[in-house]
């Protein structure tokens, strides 16, 4: 299996840290607001590639933080006049319903970083010892120029980045590219008390110590958007490695932009949807499609045509289970066993996967492989019960289990507000044959609904 990682800037193979396990932590959101679509497509991306490693037979540990205190909620907060904690509660229960609504698989565990106090302020002493990090009036800044390989994610050179960041001179920092650890409270500010005084984290330290403290201090796998790797995750290496002295994350996965009007889709740009104003328009699935059909790594424009070729290709895998499902009455031990290599089908799809988790190829694999099925399908004949079993077996762990791209085939017989519009429409037409007085038709149409238990009662408000 070969991952494409960012801090070598190489296709490598994928060698776990411990035989069969996975330890994967993603950068999540700050809880302040409804999530984007944009973000959407890295949360999804990575639950894709955490369900391939589950399909792969890992063992998988998998946690996402939530950045719960930060600027842009203590903004809402005061605007709102309410306590920072209740704008990161609303959005973090909105966070797992969104979430839930997109068939994203809870991470194993979600750390606050309000939660994780203690860890942070031990991890800035530690920082502080070996003189890594600097303390100005209660605040407490990183030193970057004692951190030899500062830059090595990004690539970015320090005296690159010194000479861009001149205009930016803040009097308390040695350097202008040093970070905060740790700020000191303003008024009207959530704090904790620390040796420095009362404040709050930086956002970096955050995932440094939430990540360390729930999958170790070297771990497999850390991923988010394209837009993390500088400053945040080189920040991250620089904290970590500098207050371990060992590596911290081995593999560093980033996911392109979804962009939107050429730009990459933002908050601070407005050029977004909500992801639960999207999910209200396209079914979760065909929104998950439309992100596999691109390789995770690549820019992406969101597109409603492309969302509604997903959606009408996902309507495709619906067809495909329900004939099965019909068909699954007509078996016959005696037919004639079927002719369809499935164990190609299953290579293929984990080749794409094991390439760096090509999902273009593997959802290609899949729609070929219901191309093939649907031909034998086709016609009268009796179909051997294996060759059901096998076909849904291979829906359902790949496209199903993997791309999270299976639709319930129960949804549609469940759904009453479709019943409620059928009805409604027969009633419209029942009335206007009633008008032209085509008598027949509107008995016709009160007979057949009552023969399924519906009774058409006639009011002077209406029918
Ligand atoms: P945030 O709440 O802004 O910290 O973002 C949460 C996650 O979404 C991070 O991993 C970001 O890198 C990612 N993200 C933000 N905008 C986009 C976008 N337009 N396309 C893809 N990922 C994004
Ligand atoms: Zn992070």
């Amino acid at each position: 299996m070969k991952i494409y990682n960012t801090l070598t800037k190489k296709k490598e193979e994928f060698i776990p840290l411990e035989e069969n396990k996975v330890r994967m932590y993603v950068c999540g959101p700050t809880v302040y607001d409804y999530f984007h679509i944009g973000n959407a497509r890295s949360f999804i991306m990575a639950d894709v590639i955490r369900r391939y490693f589950i399909y792969k037979g890992y063992d998988v540990k998998f946690v996402m933080n939530l950045t719960d205190v930060d600027d842009k909620i203590i903004r809402k907060a005061n605007e709102e006049k309410v306590e920072a904690k209740v704008i990161a509660e609303r959005f973090s229960k909105a966070f797992f319903e969104d979430t839930n609504k997109l068939k994203i698989k809870p991470a194993d565990v979600y750390p606050k970083a309000t939660e994780h106090i203690g860890e942070i302020q031990n991890m800035n002493k530690k920082l502080e010892e070996k003189k890594i990090a600097y303390n100005v009036g209660g605040n407490v800044f990183y030193d970057v120029l004692k951190f030899k390989e500062y830059g090595k994610l990004s690539g970015k050179k320090i005296e690159e980045l010194e000479a861009g960041a001149r205009i930016e001179i803040n009097e308390a920092k040695t350097n202008p590219l040093d970070f905060t650890l740790w700020k000191e409270a303003k008024e009207g500010e959530p704090y904790w008390a620390s040796p420095w005084g009362n404040g709050r984290p930086g956002w970096h330290i955050e995932c440094s110590a939430m990540s360390m403290k729930h999958l170790g201090e070297t771990f497999d796998i850390h991923a988010g958007g394209h837009d993390l790797i500088f400053p945040h995750h080189e920040n991250e290496i620089a904290q970590s490695e500098g207050a371990t002295g060992k590596p911290f994350a081995r593999y560093w996965i980033h996911f392109g932009f979804l962009n939107f009007q050429n730009e990459k889709m933002s908050k601070s740009l407005g050029n977004f949807f909500t992801a639960r104003d999207v999910v209200n328009e396209f079914p979760p699935e065909a929104i998950r499609l439309f992100f596999c059909q691109t390789h995770y790594a690549s820019p992406l424009s969101f597109s409603r045509e492309l969302l509604g070729s997903a959606a009408k290709a996902v309507e495709k895998i619906k067809n495909f289970l329900f004939t099965l499902k019909e068909k699954s009455n007509q078996t016959s031990p005696e037919a004639q066993p079927v002719d369809l290599d499935f164990r190609k089908f299953y290579l293929d799809f984990q080749e794409a996967m094991d390439d760096d988790f090509n999902t273009p190829r593997a959802a290609a694999v899949i729609f070929d492989f219901i191309r093939e099925a649907n031909k034998i399908l086709i016609g009268e004949n009796p179909i051997h019960s294996e060759f059901i079993e096998n076909a849904q077996t291979f829906l359902n762990k790949t496209a199903g289990d993997v791309l999270g791209i299976v639709p319930e085939l129960e949804a549609a017989k469940q759904d009453e507000s479709l019943a409620d519009e059928l009805i409604n429409l027969l009633v419209k037409i029942r009335l206007e044959a009633k008008k032209e007085k085509n008598f027949q038709l509107a008995d016709k149409i009160r007979d057949g609904l009552k023969n399924l238990g519906i009774s058409l009662l006639d009011t002077p408000q209406g029918t």
